[in-house]
Formats: C-alpha cells, sequence, structure tokens
C-alpha cells in the first residue's frame, strides 16, 4: 500500500508571523509540502487572488461547507469563517504527499481531536513582550485592541503544550530550517515503524 503523506499544521498566536513563515517556506523550490488553500469569507486584501491565497466565499456558501461536512476544520476568527477543505487534504496524504496547513490555534484543536496523527508545529514568539511590540507596529489599532490581543495570544500561548514541536519565530529563515528540520526528522521516524 501506498505511504500516506503527513498532515503538518502550523499555528500560534495571532501576530507571531505565521503567515511570513509560510510564505517564505514555499517561496523555496526545496519545498515539497503542499499548501492547503483555505476558505473564508474576508474580503480579499489588494493582490490577493481567489484560489490561490484563499478560496473566499460568501456567509451562506461557506455555512452550507459546514452543513456538507467539508471542512476538516473551521473557525470564526476577527468575525469570519476560516476552514480547511477536507477533500483536498485526504486526497493529497493518500497520494502520499505532505499537505501543510496553516491556521489559527482553535482549528489546530480540532485536527489534533480528528487527525491526532498529524505533525503539530506551535510558532512561538520569543516572549510575550516581543508579540506585544509586534501587534503595536503592525496597524493602527487602538491600545484597547491590542491589550485584548495581547490577552487573547496570553491564553494561545498556553496551548503550546499540546504540540509536537515549539519553534520560536526569533528569525524567519531560522523559523523556516526548524521546521524543514522536523518535518525530514518526522518522516525518518515514521517510516522505521
Ligand atoms: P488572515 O485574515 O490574516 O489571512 O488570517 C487570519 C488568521 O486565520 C491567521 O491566524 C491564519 O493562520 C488563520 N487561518 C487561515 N486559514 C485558516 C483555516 O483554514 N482555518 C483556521 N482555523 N484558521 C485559518
Amino acid at each position: 500500500m501506498k505511504e500516506k503523506g503527513l498532515l503538518i499544521v502550523l499555528s500560534g498566536p495571532s501576530g507571531v508571523g505565521k503567515g511570513t513563515v509560510r510564505k517564505e517556506l514555499f517561496s523555496h523550490p526545496n519545498t515539497t509540502y503542499e499548501y492547503s488553500i483555505s476558505m473564508t469569507t474576508r474580503v480579499s486584501r489588494e493582490g490577493e487572488i481567489d484560489g490561490t491565497d484563499y478560496f473566499f466565499k460568501t456567509k451562506e456558501e461557506f455555512e452550507k461547507l459546514i452543513e456538507q461536512d467539508k471542512l476538516l476544520e473551521y473557525a470564526e476568527y476577527v468575525g469570519n469563517y476560516y476552514g480547511t477543505p477536507v477533500d483536498y487534504v485526504r486526497e493529497t496524504i493518500n497520494d502520499g504527499r505532505d499537505v501543510f496547513l496553516e491556521i489559527e490555534v482553535q482549528g489546530a484543536r480540532q485536527i489534533r481531536d480528528k487527525f491526532p496523527e498529524g505533525l503539530f508545529i506551535f510558532l512561538a514568539p520569543p516572549s510575550l513582550s516581543e508579540l506585544e511590540n509586534r501587534l503595536v507596529h503592525r496597524g493602527t489599532e487602538p491600545s484597547q485592541v491590542i491589550a485584548n490581543r495581547v490577552e487573547t495570544a496570553r491564553k494561545e500561548l498556553e496551548m503550546m503544550n499540546l504540540y509536537d514541536y515549539v519553534v520560536e519565530n526569533d528569525q524567519v529563515e531560522r523559523a523556516c530550517e526548524r521546521i524543514h528540520a522536523i518535518v525530514l526528522a518526522e518522516h525518518l521516524r515514521r517510516d522505521r515503524v
């Protein structure tokens, strides 16, 4: 029987730099994982392409996908739905290729329950104060919003012990190297079993 691919889940608190790390990983030609494009109800940002960055859906379309059990996980994040298409993930893994998800922590938790054989990697900030700095510098949010996000991040950080690995995002390139190393080690470990 064909060896199944790995389901690699990268998650972590808001503002930690998951998107940047993911983009960096996939800009390298030697990255062999397949990126699972998520569904979302948020409006597309400038430069984003439907079917490349996300599959952009209306709320009604998304709720239909939930009803039809078409999502491996989904979560509401800052007023929008985000979810992972289950068929794509299953087909790719069954075909022996690795799938990479970059999702927020509620969704990762759902996958942990449904798909415990996944490889769960938590991207952590060097410290909570560093995360606060990043949230402050990222944009225009008022200080109360930042305070709420830092509080959310504090709770999200407590979830790191549910993960197989914690990678500190002190530097994007270094975080990517560690993720590659983890995936390689995990393949070697599983192939022995
Ligand atoms: P953004 O709107 O900035 O693209 O993404 C917001 C958050 O949603 C990020 O933390 C990102 O990791 C997360 N996200 C993206 N796709 C999914 C998904 O399919 N499921 C879940 N649970 N979170 C997602």
